[in-house]
């Protein structure tokens, strides 16, 4: 039950000064005063005269949250230096600090006038709204900095910790990247992660123990800067979080702090990831995806110019690349390195190269490949300049990034040890000139006749800060957060309205550019299969045990924001068939990465790479290992087998609903189950990832299993032993 009238304040009994004074409850600390209650449906929230808050879920077996033995808020001054230094800072925190309290409709609102720091009092006044709103308590409030020469850079709020708990009666599902999940929290140590980013991608977490669980989120419209973190100390055995949010309230302003939302709830966390789909989607309007991009199968990523002037495809090869991407049955081109400059140079200028046949031919390379059936993407990085440029040396100071010392960031690239890096500067996304070349890009890929544009690293990047004070960003907090909204959904719109089967697409991504990226290149943890083995504490190599640890949890995007489309991230020539079962698995796109000398030779002549193959080019090669041991014509044919099978289900299984194993059991850790729901059957996607045979029997909850079939197979029974490394789809209707 969630009913929220449920949910009430309960200001009784009252303390003897809060009736005689009717709105001010204010207090030192010395009045014996009983806590104050605000009760949800599944949980009840205690104020204590002191200002410390106990939240205690109505779950068995949920830990219980306290402020009692933390500052469980700080607010970071700032002074800045206009000389050219950083500047100074102060944190000031909630337990040096006299809050008063008053009453309101559906909770309580503690003020703090002003702050204290030792003997130093700043004019600034934190003010506080602890309510209960549909079901869940919210802590939301405002800064009012009167100081005139201090800005209230960071607020770190709430900080509460847990009871002592069990490290293993806990899970911990935590969105970097598509999700990493902690089934024992001994091993979570501290982190953290920056929303929104590619290791950040949804501003919430849950931590459950199956029955139910505590949702914590940052409810905010504007996908604003976030930092959250979290603690499991071993010796307390506790466990902590915290959550951050940059307001840059300067002297004379008043700035409103985004909502922190804390949910119990029964349940599994599907019910968290629901609470927060919901929630967001009444807040984000996301871009109409194109057919073409929900039926596509995967790209085949091209450099055909390297950093160091190397062409391994000129404009007149593009027809043959693209019977390359059929050879593997991939249904998309994209080029990296198409320009004069190459990959990762002379950015953000992107000529077509007349050394590599110019825009006449590069048009009509373009159009080969489609002709041939296939989308082209053309690359453009999103936020690198390229210090060697005109386009640096003139336009730069209006369009780069500065810190609080007005210096760049900076950042270099080396592609090959015989040649030196390249050194970039970031671009803001926020500033008028930067906007304009992004456009005018997109505009060039249309008029070439591309299908689409790729910008680099926006969905990777966190909430970098830009303190220039000419930009279009309101604080420098802003820059990457609603700067970067801006920017691509002004293109995204604008390119829109040309041509509607036109995509922006993205490296990484993070839910807030729903409303501009329709398909994004997979960047980060869970877009490769090597990332479930790299959980710190192995003691074993039996694989189905480091599945069933593993930390790399792909289903917590998949399940919050199903229809987003995603290619996977393999940086190799070919995959084998673990990694081409684990993309077929979750749904993502699948991917090829031609980048280098040694994998076209491998591409076009099935060459494997010899040892001094990958000996010069210094940027992550591509796993050799796994190229040698498996043939070219194995590999590719069970691409073109597993491909054109995931093609004959597309509406189940790239376009229907991922719901994990939601009503969904199977028999066997041996082999990996995730459901998909289209219209009135579900299908379930299994995976003997072993290297044995399999016998599985699954089941979903009120549908009967109607077929199964195999890539390789074709139809099959729905129990029947399952070879090694392979999947199966079984179908499941009334
Ligand atoms: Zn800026």
């Amino acid at each position: 039950m969630t009913n929220p009238l449920r949910a009430f304040f309960t200001p009784s009994p009252l303390p003897v000064r809060y009736c005689l004074l009717g709105v001010l409850w204010a207090l030192g600390g010395t009045l014996n005063a009983q806590p104050y209650q605000l009760k949800s449906a599944e949980g009840t929230l205690e104020i204590s005269a002191q200002g410390t808050f106990t939240l205690r879920p109505g779950q068995a077996g949920l830990p219980t949250l306290t402020s009692v033995n933390k500052d469980w808020w700080l607010v970071q001054l700032w002074l800045p230096d206009h000389r050219g230094f950083a500047g100074q800072t102060v944190n000031v925190k909630a337990g040096a600090q006299t809050p008063q309290f008053q009453a309101r409709d559906n909770g309580l609102r503690i003020s703090y006038p002003e702050l204290r720091q030792g003997n130093q009092v700043y004019q600034v006044a934190l003010t506080l709204d602890i309510a209960v709103v549909d079901d869940a308590f919210q802590i939301s409030g405002s800064i009012n900095n009167q100081e005139k020469s201090w800005v209230v850079r960071t607020v770190q709020l709430p900080d509460w910790e847990s009871t002592p708990t069990e490290a293993d009666s806990l899970t911990l599902y935590w969105p970097v990247g598509l999700g990493q999940r902690f089934t024992d929290l001994s091993t979570l140590g501290s982190r953290s992660f920056n929303y929104p980013s590619g290791s950040g991608t949804m501003p919430w977490f849950t931590l459950t123990n199956r029955r139910g669980g505590l949702y914590v989120a940052s409810h905010d419209p504007q996908r604003g800067a976030k930092r959250l973190s979290a603690t499991y100390n071993q010796d307390k055995k506790a466990f902590s979080f915290s959550v951050q949010q940059h307001p840059f309230c300067a002297g004379g302003q008043e700035v409103p702090l985004t909502p922190v939302v804390i949910r119990p709830y029964a349940g599994e966390w599907y019910q968290a990831a629901r609470l927060y789909r919901s929630w967001f989607d009444q807040h984000l309007q996301p871009v109409p995806i194109p057919e073409w991009v929900r039926g596509n199968s995967g790209w085949l990523l091209a450099i055909l110019k390297q950093q160091n002037g190397d062409v391994m495809w000129d404009y007149n090869s593009l027809g043959q690349l693209a019977d390359v991407a059929d050879a593997w049955n991939l249904d998309v081109l994209g080029l990296f390195g198409w320009a004069h400059g190459g990959h990762d140079y002379l950015y953000p200028d992107y000529f077509p190269d007349p050394l590599m046949g110019g825009t006449s031919a590069l048009k009509k390379g373009i159009q080969d490949a489609k002709n041939k059936g296939k989308r082209v993407v053309l690359y453009a990085n999103g936020q690198l300049i390229d210090t060697g440029t005109e386009y640096y040396r003139y336009n730069g100071n209006e369009v780069i990034m500065v810190n609080e010392q007005r210096l760049p960031y900076t950042s270099a690239i080396r592609k090959f040890h015989s040649a030196t890096p390249v050194t970039f500067v970031l671009a803001c996304n926020a500033s008028v000139g930067w906007r304009k070349r992004m456009l005018e890009l997109a505009e060039q890929a249309n008029a070439l006749g591309a299908d689409g544009i790729l910008y680099d690293q926006l969905g990777v990047q966190g909430p970098i800060q830009c303190f220039d004070t000419t930009h279009l960003h309101q604080t420098p907090a802003t820059a990457y957060t609603t700067g970067r909204y801006e920017l691509l959904k002004d293109i995204a719109d604008h390119m829109r309205a040309k041509n509607p089967d036109f995509v922006i697409m993205s490296e990484g991504f993070f839910d807030g550019l729903r409303e501009s990226i329709a398909y994004h290149h997979g960047w980060g943890e869970g877009y490769n299969f090597s990332n479930p083995f790299t959980a710190e504490t192995e003691d074993t190599t039996d694989l189905t045990t480091l599945m069933k640890r593993r930390v790399t949890y792909p289903e917590l995007f998949r399940y919050t924001f199903p229809e987003v489309v995603a290619t996977q991230r393999h940086a190799t020539p070919m995959q084998n068939r673990l990694n081409a079962n684990y993309a077929a698995l979750y749904g993502l796109r699948h991917e090829l990465e031609s980048r280098y000398r040694a994998d076209v030779q491998y591409l076009l002549h099935d060459s494997l790479p010899g040892p001094a193959a990958y000996a010069d080019p210094a940027y992550y090669t591509p796993d050799v290992p796994m190229m040698q041991s498996t043939p070219p014509t194995v590999a590719r044919s069970y691409m073109q087998l597993l491909l054109a099978f995931q093609r004959r289900f597309a509406r189940m299984v790239w376009e229907g609903t991922f719901i994990d194993t939601e009503g969904i059991t199977v028999s066997t850790d041996a082999v990996l189950a995730k459901g998909y729901r289209h219209g009135d059957q579900v299908g379930v996607m299994l995976w003997n990832f072993t290297e044995k045979p399999q016998s599985v029997q699954v089941t979903v909850q009120g549908l009967k299993a109607q077929e199964a079939h195999e890539p390789e197979a074709g139809n099959v029974r729905p129990d029947q032993l399952m070879p090694p490394q392979s999947v199966r789809l079984v179908l499941f209707g009334k």
